[in-house]
């Protein structure tokens, strides 16, 4: 039995597993410790959880756990690398490479830091949406500090060639910072295999809570440091200080040791359901899939839907099943996705954009169905157009 509306926006969130609810909750009520609280047992049991979180985050992305940072989310973590980074390497140089196809939590931080003399390049990304390794290298100068990557992209799912630019990044010795929120939990991670010196994951897009993320820091090749953000009690090293979010903590480590285990059979499930509802959509006349159709994501699929535009489809799905037009963050907007304009998509295609994103709990039955139930309105949505009749 399916139970409406079929929620296929799990890029923008995921719902919380069960067993991920279950660790958590006893660390609300009996476990409710201080991590920070040294003197008694209740400050000992919640550390003792935080250590184990640890190490369920760093065993999934290949890291030490005391190379891990609990944050807020992603959005906090890419502040901190950014932030961090550039205060802590002033010395070295003021310039960060990053791309134009990057989350928010990146490009608005990198614009921010502009302010402060911070020089940013935004590389272009050719129409598949992932970097050209070479235009990295190209762009890099002396006072080069970070390189800025998305591991991969939120709204079509492009996973970027990652260990290429981590190794551009080593030869030029320059530091290599990853958004791997989309990444992490769904395709395999490794941050010693990457070279990378940071990255940035989240919580709420791999099964966990909301309000928990991490950001991994290198200590061993490089050792690198960072200035702190948030300033405080000291918690973390002094990398960030606040009371550690446990219940979050012990929550965000279960799902990381959740998708550790489960991530080679659900990559092969997702893949197989992804490309049925894909391959059936794309068989509508003027129907394009947006970003390269290899190098992706196995649950995500952006499709544009030529003649009409997103909120007309999104309205028209709306009571059965529950898309967006791309990210979360910019939804609200009318103007066509950064993300598809920096991909060279004309404005029309832009501005009929659909993200599908499967998740764990998506069903055969739900993918059968929504791929009927999204052909069937497409279909009458464009017998409606007066665009549509009148096309060549
Ligand atoms: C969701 C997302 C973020 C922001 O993560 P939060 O934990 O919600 O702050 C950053 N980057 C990417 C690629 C994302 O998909």
């Amino acid at each position: 039995m399916i139970r409406f509306p079929i929620y296929l926006d799990n890029c923008a969130t995921t719902p919380c597993d069960e067993r991920v609810v279950t660790a958590m909750l006893p660390y609300f009520t009996d476990h409710f410790g201080n991590a920070s609280s040294r003197s008694h047992p209740f400050g000992w049991k919640a550390a003792a959880a935080v250590e184990e979180a640890q190490q369920q985050v760093a065993d999934l992305i290949g890291a030490g756990a005391d190379e891990l940072y609990f944050t807020s989310g992603a959005t906090e973590s890419c502040n901190l690398a950014l932030r961090g980074v550039s205060t802590a390497y002033a010395g070295k140089g003021n310039h960060i490479i990053t791309t134009k196809t990057e989350h928010k939590a990146v490009l608005d931080t990198c614009r921010e830091l502009e302010k402060k003399g911070i020089e940013i390049t935004y590389l272009d990304v050719p129409d598949n949406g992932q970097i050209d390794p070479d235009a990295v290298r190209a762009a890099i100068r002396p006072a080069t500090i970070l390189i800025a990557l998305q591991w991969a992209n939120n709204e079509t799912g492009v996973v970027m060639p990652v260990k290429e630019i981590g190794k551009i990044a080593c030869e030029h010795n320059v530091l290599f910072f990853s958004d791997a929120t989309q990444a992490a939990g769904k395709i395999p991670v490794n941050v010693k295999e990457s070279k990378l010196a940071l990255m940035a994951c989240s919580s709420h897009k791999l099964y966990g809570p909301k309000g928990v993320g991490a950001l991994y820091i290198s200590r061993r090749n490089p050792r690198v440091t960072i200035t702190p953000q948030i300033t405080g009690g000291g918690q973390q090293k002094n990398i960030r200080s606040g009371t550690l979010n446990v219940p979050g903590i012990v929550g965000f480590g279960k799902a990381c040791a959740l998708c550790a285990g489960e991530m080679q059979n659900e990559y092969s499930r997702l893949l197989k359901l992804r490309n049925r509802l894909e391959k059936g959509l794309l068989s509508l006349p003027d129907t394009y899939l947006n970003g390269d159709a290899a190098a992706r994501l196995p649950h995500v699929s952006n499709l544009s839907f030529d003649y009409l535009s997103s909120s007309q489809i999104i309205t028209a799905l709306g009571k059965d099943i529950a898309v967006s037009s791309g990210s979360a963050c910019t939804s609200g907007s009318l103007d066509p996705s950064y993300v598809l304009k920096a991909m060279h998509q004309p404005d029309h295609l832009a501005k009929a954009a659909i993200r599908f994103c499967l998740s764990r709990f998506t069903t055969e039955e739900e993918v059968s169905y929504t791929l009927q139930f999204v052909k069937d309105t497409i279909t009458r949505l464009r017998s409606d157009s007066p665009a549509w009749q009148l096309r060549e």
